[in-house]
């Protein structure tokens, strides 16, 4: 079959490599000249299969107001009359219930454990490499009640199996011995050990040469203006050179998918919650992060990868745009030079990401009322997380085979 994937972020790119593996003649349409130039270009570096929540918990509606206050704040609200805005704001305050959170983890924590086994062969086939590590997830806690208040999530991790030590200030300092030097300003920390980190930048570009080799057909510089569809089926997708034609398209377009559905008539809930990222030369090793750290007060993910450290985080929610605002990258140098001051701030690169979120914090993954017509979009804060695992579901509901994992409640008919 011939499948046109619309879009060549992480999640196109993994889409396009899974689909050529079962056969299929496949093509990448991005209006990008290359892959992974937008929201997939230089984010957190994690890849936290056990470190995997959605944004939308019971406390978080007060928890918001805290934030907003904050000198360096997470949470940044640039209010507009915006209906899609609106609509989204309300939809995830209501999934702020422990009933709501504990089903929309759920179906994350699956997913995400899936894409792990799914990860590791993609590895195992390729050898790619993209300054990867397998060093956990260490979430910092810098106040006691940080510390007592992780007790919950504890519970959760033990509930859902996932491996994790509690530990004490010493205990931080033996996972990350450059936090020795600060050791008065932490009391301690969450690790789940098995998650990962890598440059999903250089990954996404890595396997593109891989699927380039399976014979998928990456066609950049192209901007995608609608779906052809006829007879309630989907025939290929228009761009600005002409028409793509297939049996099958699959829309991976992060934040922009809404707005191309909408001109086909289908309402996705997804919306662009943007983050930003400074990355910063390592000058002095022994004072830079091994693997990723969690800065619990500023919801800052720290994370070592090569010979840079990226620190990355904030949710700004102020629509489509990827200024860059001066008070971020001094709320980054502060959050980064706090705890490993082992890098050169003043050589370091900027950088602003639009997260595809959905109210629920689970992806959209699976068909539409359109035929032949799919979803793999909405990854919000975890896509790079979540890609591989994303990409066998899709590459299976594509080829109408069974997926490994219940797939029901990933669709977009969940929302209806
Ligand atoms: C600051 C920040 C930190 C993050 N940290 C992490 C992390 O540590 N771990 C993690 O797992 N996730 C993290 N994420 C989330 C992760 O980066 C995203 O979920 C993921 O990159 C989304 O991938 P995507 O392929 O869906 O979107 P994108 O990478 O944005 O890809 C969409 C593609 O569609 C193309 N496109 C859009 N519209 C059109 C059009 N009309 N015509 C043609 N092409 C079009 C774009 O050019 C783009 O290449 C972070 C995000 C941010 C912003």
């Amino acid at each position: 079959m011939r499948v046109t994937i619309l879009g060549a972020g992480v999640i196109g790119v993994t889409s396009a490599y899974q689909l050529a593996k079962l056969g299929h003649e496949v093509v990448v349409v991005d209006r990008q000249p290359g892959p992974a130039l937008e929201t997939s270009f230089a984010n957190a570096g994690e890849v936290s299969f056990g470190y995997c929540s959605p944004w939308a918990a019971p406390g978080i509606p007060a928890k918001a107001v805290k934030w907003m206050l904050m000198r360096h704040a997470p949470l940044i609200l640039r209010p507009k009359l915006d209906a899609a805005m609106i609509a989204w704001l309300v939809r995830m305050l209501s999934n702020c219930t422990a009933s709501r959170y504990a089903l929309n983890k759920g179906r994350m924590l699956r997913l995400a454990d899936y894409s792990r086994k799914a990860l590791a062969e993609v590895r195992a086939e390729t050898s790619l490499s993209y300054d990867e590590r397998m060093l956990g997830t260490l979430q910092l806690f810098r106040t006691q009640a940080q510390l007592d208040s992780s007790a919950k999530d504890v519970k959760a991790l033990a509930a859902d199996g996932v491996p994790f030590e509690v530990l004490d200030r010493d205990g931080c300092v033996r996972v990350e011995p450059a936090l020795r030097q600060v050791r008065d300003r932490i009391v301690g920390g969450l690790l789940t050990p098995k998650d990962e980190t890598g440059d999903c930048f250089k990954f996404t570009n890595a396997l593109e040469q891989k699927a380039a080799a399976l014979g998928v057909d990456f066609q950049y510089g192209q901007c995608i203006r609608g779906l052809d569809i006829e007879a309630g089926e989907v025939r290929g997708v228009i761009t600005d050179r002409g028409a793509v034609h297939s049996n099958a398209v699959v829309v991976a377009l992060g934040s922009y998918s809404p707005l191309l559905l909408k001109s086909a008539g289908i309402k996705l809930p997804v919306y662009p919650v943007k983050g930003y990222s400074l990355t910063v030369p390592i000058t002095d090793a022994s004072r830079a992060p091994e693997s990723t750290v969690m800065d619990e007060t500023y919801k800052i993910a720290i994370t070592r990868l090569g010979d840079r450290i990226r620190v990355g985080g904030m949710a700004e929610i102020s629509g489509y745009t990827n200024d860059l605002v001066d008070a971020r990258r001094r709320t980054l140098e502060y959050s980064v030079m706090d705890l490993f001051p082992g890098g050169d701030p003043k050589s370091a690169v900027f950088w602003s990401g639009l997260r595809p979120m959905t109210p629920d914090g689970t992806p959209i993954i699976g068909g539409t009322r359109i035929r032949n017509l799919f979803l793999n979009t909405g990854h919000g804060t975890l896509g790079w997380t979540m890609s591989c695992g994303s990409a066998r579901v899709i590459a299976d509901l594509v080829s109408g085979r069974e997926p490994d994992i219940e797939t029901s409640d990933l669709g977009l008919d969940r929302y209806e």
